[in-house]
């Protein structure tokens, strides 16, 4: 699942540790799929139907600290998509990606702040990495700020006091961090987003984050010719900041402008080939098979933790306890008398981490394995290509499986199949999207449940395909209970435009997303492959099977009654 972006929302969790991700080894191949489960697993050869077993022996593989986070454009992910591949040609699918192979590549890029840049205000220079550090982006070329006026633009988070889009337009805006937050008011333009850049002020120096995240690279889309430019983020100390301004902001209004900038940003910039992976099961009617249901995951995750290891087990407590804490699966803010029952549970749960520390010692841990995100729905997806081509089942029209690349990186993967598609785009009937299926327990959210399940995006665009989600739903030897909760128009996790679906539902093409969703593990080195659901997975999975094989069986494509989105235009939930 894509992240919504917000600037400064890295906080820092002081809960550092000194090396590197360490696991110690508990493998058996008689290992019970449910209750407590162990941090390394090799599991039996997998066999056709889809089950928790099959489930586990792929996930302890594919969220292997192996392959570092799986981030697409490095060599980890490379691993990855070499896993899947290896596993559909054993299946004996068909490959439908360049020249014959299983994998489309995508042109990335490596993009790096370059430590030489300097700056100047005043004659005198200000030094990258001592009073000021660029963050990576995404687009063509960052937007000049050379002899660019700074201003003052008040407080990250502070919507009281707002800078004017006119008094940022074109300018370098100084922002006070606050306590982070995004630009602007939900919903409203951002009044920042013509700046020629924003720096925030960080502290009296930078932190060692904020040091990590400046030599970070981002990895993303080789840009188009003429593609427009992009703003960059600064963080900047205290010192340098009162120079940019020409005095302390603390004494400023809001919109104050101070001095001019000199010099230019630069980055250097490498290639960093990422890849989807594509395959056919033919259908077997001659009349249908040029027409295809598909199937996606997202191959990619996040990498590694830019700002270093963290204890695994007290974060993983913590974790769970924060997202009780303040949330609930509507996305509200709990009551105080509920979040004041919650950390109550806390108090228990620091009682567990005293009996985990007699098991073992504090594992510091720096790898994003991402076993939910999205390695549960694409080993999810290799179950049900395993069920199509070893079991009895044999769809009429084709299915078309796609684990998808740089889905963390903006969709950007899915995006790139649905704008050069191997396929006709015309003939994909609908497109199943299974991204974080690996929890939604009771222990995970508040609503959880071994029946939950999130539904996205099924009736935006064929009341008929939703409906018949439901249909199949109800066929299931346990059926789920359907949250649509997070498919209302507008609600602000925008979850329909935060997974790869959308790249296709924008072209007309009807989609359904399901998910057991967001968790206190989302995004962190604790979505590991031992919290995961196995049961609750396998029986999604078969969910898919089944609703893939009734769309590929139907005498016509489900209608779209719909209106179709605008496919170069902004996705809005
Ligand atoms: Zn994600």
């Amino acid at each position: 699942m894509l992240r919504i972006r917000t600037l400064a929302s890295v906080s820092a969790l002081a809960l550092a540790g000194a090396c590197s991700s360490t696991q110690t080894s508990a493998t058996s191949a008689a290992t019970p799929v449910s209750g407590p489960l162990p941090l390394k697993y090799a599991g039996p050869v997998t066999s056709a139907p889809i089950s928790a077993q099959d489930l586990m022996t792929r996930l302890y593989v594919y969220a292997d600290d192996s392959l570092q986070g799986r981030e697409a454009g490095t060599v980890g992910h490379m691993k990855a998509t070499a896993y899947i591949a290896d596993q559909v040609r054993r299946l004996g699918l068909a490959p439908a990606g360049d020249n014959g192979t299983y994998f489309q590549n995508v042109p990335f890029i490596s993009r790096r702040f370059d430590p030489a840049t300097t700056l100047s205000v005043d004659g005198s220079a200000l030094t990258a990495f001592t009073d000021f550090v660029a963050f990576p982006f995404r687009g063509a070329s960052p937007r000049s700020i050379d002899g660019v006026q700074v201003v003052y633009g008040g407080t990250l988070g502070d919507t009281t006091r707002e800078i004017s889009a006119d008094q940022a337009t074109g300018k370098l805006v100084v922002m006070s961090a606050g306590r982070g937050g995004r630009f602007g008011r939900r919903g409203a333009p951002n009044p920042l987003a013509g700046a020629a850049a924003v720096a925030v002020i960080a502290g009296p120096q930078l932190s060692a984050q904020e040091l990590a995240s400046g030599r970070s690279a981002s990895l993303t889309l080789k840009p188009e010719p003429g593609a427009p430019t992009a703003q960059v983020t600064l963080y900047v100390t205290e010192s340098a900041a009162a120079r940019l301004l020409g005095g302390s902001p603390d004494q400023m209004t809001v919109g104050a402008t101070g001095r001019t900038v000199q010099g230019n940003l630069r980055y250097i910039t490498t290639d960093a080939p990422t890849r989807n992976v594509v395959a056919i099961l033919p259908g077997t009617d001659p009349a249908l098979r040029g027409q295809y249901v598909a199937i996606g995951a997202h191959s990619d995750h996040i990498g590694l933790r830019a700002a270093g290891p963290v204890d695994h087990d007290s974060l993983h407590l913590y974790n769970q306890q924060r997202y009780f804490i303040t949330d609930n699966p509507s996305g509200e803010r709990l009551t105080p008398e509920q979040q004041a029952q919650q950390r109550e549970r806390l108090g228990a749960i620091r009682v567990n981490l005293d009996s985990v520390r007699a098991l073992r010692a504090s594992r510091p841990d720096s790898i994003n394995n991402g076993a939910d995100d999205d390695g549960s729905g694409t080993v999810t997806v290799l179950e049900v290509a395993e069920a199509f081509a070893k079991g009895t089942v044999k769809p009429k029209r084709s299915i078309l499986f796609v684990w998808h690349t740089g889905e963390e990186k903006g969709l950007l993967g899915s995006r790139y199949f649905t704008d050069n598609p191997t396929v006709s785009r015309d003939s994909i009937v609908a497109q199943i999207n299974i991204d974080m299926v690996g929890r939604g327990a009771a222990k995970d959210l508040a609503a959880g449940s071994e029946r939950y399940l999130q539904l996205v995006g099924s009736r935006r665009l064929s009341t008929e395909l939703g409906d018949l989600v439901e249909t199949v739903n109800r066929t299931e030897p346990m059926p789920f209970t359907f949250d649509y909760t997070y498919d209302a128009n507008g609600h602000p996790e925008n979850i329909y435009c935060r997974s790869d679906h959308y790249e296709y539902a924008r072209w007309g093409i009807p989609v359904v997303f399901l998910t057991t969703g967001l968790h206190g593990d989302y995004h962190q080195v604790t979505d590991e492959p031992q919290y995961i659901d196995y049961p609750h997975m396998a029986r999604i999975g078969k969910l898919v099977f089944d609703l893939a094989d009734r769309v590929a069986d139907m005498d016509h494509r489900p209608v779209v009654d719909k209106p179709k989105p605008d496919p170069k235009g902004a996705c809005r939930q």
